[in-house]
Order: structure tokens, then sequence, then C-alpha cells
């Protein structure tokens, strides 16, 4: 079982693993974008640490909750109101249990990435965080290790596609051979699941 205190270690470990990863982030936005990814998502999860401290929000859900409409309203990007929307829809869908399985937790997130899709448009193929994001998902049942492994798999697999969705897209044929930066920190984000049930 995953209690509130697994959700707020992921959050945790998310946002270490953005500020360790930062630069990385800005440097794929730079050549398809406009070079703030990194630091977008670094002011987001360290509001979404400091807020998480302050509030104490004692379900799952609420952890998840709080943390997206945190995202949502420090993150100026694109990035922010997806990357909210998930967070904020998976913890709906998982209420106010104070635990929950990992299949709930997989349905849920499922319900969350389906949210991103529908708010944002994109779908497999279309160079996003959707092309990390759902492979996750699919896996999640697994384990959380063979989610974050096809998480990044699905991250690298973004390089030789044209991007359809956000601003990558405005580049047209540009934008192949170089990675999606929201893939990729979609992928740090599975990825620190595996850190938080370690810890
Ligand atoms: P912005 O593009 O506003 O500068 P960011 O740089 O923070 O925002 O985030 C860019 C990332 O957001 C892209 O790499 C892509 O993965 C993701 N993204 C952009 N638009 C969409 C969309 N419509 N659906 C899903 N993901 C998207
Ligand atoms: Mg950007």
């Amino acid at each position: 079982m995953l209690d509130t205190d697994f959700f707020r270690r992921w959050m945790t470990v998310a946002a270490r693993s953005v500020d360790r990863e930062a630069d990385r982030l800005t440097d794929l936005d730079s050549p398809i974008g406009d070079a703030d990814h990194g630091s977008n998502l670094q002011r987001g999860f360290n509001a979404v640490v400091a807020t998480l401290e302050k509030e104490a929000p004692e379900s799952p859900g609420a952890v998840l909750t709080l943390a997206g409409r945190q995202l949502i309203s420090t993150v100026g990007g694109a990035s922010g109101p997806l990357y909210g929307t998930l967070l904020r829809r998976t913890g709906k869908a998982l209420g106010d249990a104070a635990e929950v399985g990992e299949q709930q937790f997989a349905d849920a997130l499922r319900a969350g990435v389906d949210a991103v899709r529908q708010l944002g448009g994109a779908a497999p193929g279309d160079k996003t965080m959707i092309d990390a994001l759902v492979p996750a998902v699919d896996t999640l049942g697994e384990s959380f290790a063979a989610a974050a492994a096809a998480a990044e798999e699905g991250a690298i697999a973004t390089t030789p596609l044209r991007a359809r969705k956000g601003r990558a897209s405005y580049l047209g044929e540009r934008s192949v051979g170089h990675q999606d930066p929201g893939a990729t920190s979609a992928a740090l984000l599975v990825a620190a699941l595996v850190e938080a049930a370690d810890e």
C-alpha cells in the first residue's frame, strides 16, 4: 500500500531530481523551445515542496491535488497547467483514502494522463510529455521500475519525431533530431517513484 508519506516523498524526490537536471532540461528546450523548461519546473516543484510542508495534507489524494494546484499557479509555461492537471486529476481519482494500492494508483495516474491529453490535445507520437507518460501508465501495473524504464525509452524515442503540439511544433521539420524536454522531465517524474519507494 502507498501512504501519504510516500506521495510526499514522490514530490520531494521529483523536486530534487528537477533541481539536479534543470540545466539539461533547459538545454533541451533551447533548440526547439524557449530555454525555460528547467527553470519553469524548478520554480514549480520547489513551490510544491514548500506548500506541502506548510499545509501538511493528510491523504495521498490531497497531496497530489495540492501539488497540482501549486504547479498551475507557479509555472508560467505550457508545462505548468499540463503537469498541474496531471497531478490534480490523479489526486482527485484517489479520493480521500488514507492509503492506496498500487493498482489503484496506476488507474488514477491513467485518469491524470487522459486529462492531460484532453487539455493539450496531444496524442502519442506528437513529441510531447505524452510520449513518456503513456508508456509509463501502460506498465505501472507491473512495477515502478518498469514504468520508469518505459518512460525513459519513450522520452528517447521523441528525438526523431516531428513536433505536432506546443512551441516546438512551430519549427515543423526543424524539430526533428532533438529530444523533447517535456518527455524528458516526465521520465524524471516517473523515475522519482522508484526512489520514493526505496527511501
Ligand atoms: P513552454 O513551451 O510554454 O515554454 P515549457 O518549456 O515549460 O513550456 O514546456 C515545454 C514542454 O511542454 C514540451 O517539451 C512538451 O513536452 C510539453 N507540451 C507543450 N505543449 C503540449 C501539449 N499541447 N500537450 C502535451 N504536452 C505539451
Ligand atoms: Mg519552454
